[in-house]
């Protein structure tokens, strides 16, 4: 439904033009959640506000059903496409109700006048992002994660066939954030809207979407399977610049440690596997069972409260946190470097 060609975006200021990115060619199916990712400042915002239409391109055109979005009119567009920024809403003085109410104008006649329908829709939007209890309360008593919730019914009562939102989860707590991703998905699915999203949160973007536009800085805009792009090696290099590395066994990202030494790692389930992160935030590799044992071993026991015990070099620790098993490994494997 939704066609970019040959897009280059940017900004003109006195004559002088800034490319943001170039030779951008996607398109946007019915009932797809695409995430769009890539490190601050490499043009995400500045890639949505082109493709809603807000924004000119330098080069090239967004196509919906053929039509260009820069020439449509405003009411037209809204009925097509709904947009959510993070941007602040002068509307502090509005129920979040009579909000999510002004996401109804481009259906109703010039009056602005809600019908019953109408009513119904708005009602809808409120309970399908779960804000029944903000309803009667006014947006600006509203704290930055409910707001973004508003924000999204009355997209949703916009009743669009596609929509864009840029970074709403990012003041949301991670509980929110899933549910919030659960929801686009679901709506992609039932009602066979597009839907496109910026996102900081890679991790719930590889699991959560059916495609990624993943943009990187100065770079070339590549789509796919999030699958795709991790075996592709795009991902990893679209963020080797952040200084955190891309971990394509696990699908997540480590920030980087120096290598400090190894343990062999005894024990499994939960306990056993924040054991390995623990490990791993401390530079402490975990023996692979290839290539000699390592002398020193950590042993994760299961069991109410999780205890932890370290052996080697004639010594035995026991441990009953992370926190602690921690300050052991730098004690111990401080000494050897020595
Ligand atoms: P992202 O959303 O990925 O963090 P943006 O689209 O906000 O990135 O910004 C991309 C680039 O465009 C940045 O270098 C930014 O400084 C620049 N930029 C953003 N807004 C403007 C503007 N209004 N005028 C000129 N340059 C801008
Ligand atoms: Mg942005």
């Amino acid at each position: 439904m939704l066609t970019i060609e040959g897009l280059t975006i940017g900004y003109r200021t006195k004559g002088k033009q800034t490319v943001v990115a170039s030779g951008i060619d996607l398109s946007l199916q019915e009932g797809e959640l695409v995430c769009l990712l890539g490190p601050n400042g490499a043009g995400k915002s500045t890639l949505m506000r082109t493709v809603a239409g807000m924004q000119e391109p330098l080069e090239g055109r967004v196509l919906v059903d053929g039509d260009d979005v820069h020439d449509l009119g405003a009411r037209e567009r809204a009925k097509i496409l709904a947009v959510v920024l993070t941007e602040r809403v002068e509307a502090g003085l509005l129920t979040s109700r009579a909000l999510v109410g002004l996401g109804r104008y481009p259906h109703t006649s010039w009056s602005g006048k809600l019908s019953a329908k109408d009513h119904e829709v708005v009602r809808d939007a409120i309970v399908r992002v779960g804000a029944e209890d903000l309803a009667h309360r006014y947006v600006g008593d509203l704290s930055d994660g409910e707001r973004q919730k508003v924000m999204m019914a009355r997209a949703l009562a916009q009743e669009p066939r596609m929509m864009i939102l840029d970074e709403i989860t990012a003041f949301l707590d991670l509980p929110r954030r899933v549910e919030i991703m659960r929801l686009l998905r679901r709506l992609a699915r039932e009602t066979g809207r597009a839907i496109l999203i910026s996102t900081h949160d890679l991790d719930l973007a590889l699991r959560a979407a059916d495609r990624v536009w993943l943009l990187p800085k100065g770079g070339t805009l590549q789509a796919g399977a999030p699958e795709d792009l991790v075996l592709s090696g795009a991902f990893e290099s679209a963020f080797a610049s952040e200084g955190v590395d891309f971990d394509a066994t696990r699908g997540a990202f480590q920030v980087h440690r120096h290598f400090v030494g190894e343990v062999e790692l005894v024990g499994d389930g939960l306990p056993a596997q924040w054991t390995a992160r623990t490990l791993e935030r401390e530079g402490v590799h975990v023996w692979s069972g290839a290539g000699p044992v390592p002398s020193t071993r950590v042993i994760a026991e299961g069991g109410d409260p999780v205890g932890w015990r370290i052996t080697g070099d004639g010594q035995e620790t026991r441990l009953s946190s992370l926190y602690d098993l921690a300050l052991e490994l730098r004690r111990r494997f401080a000494a050897t470097d020595l």
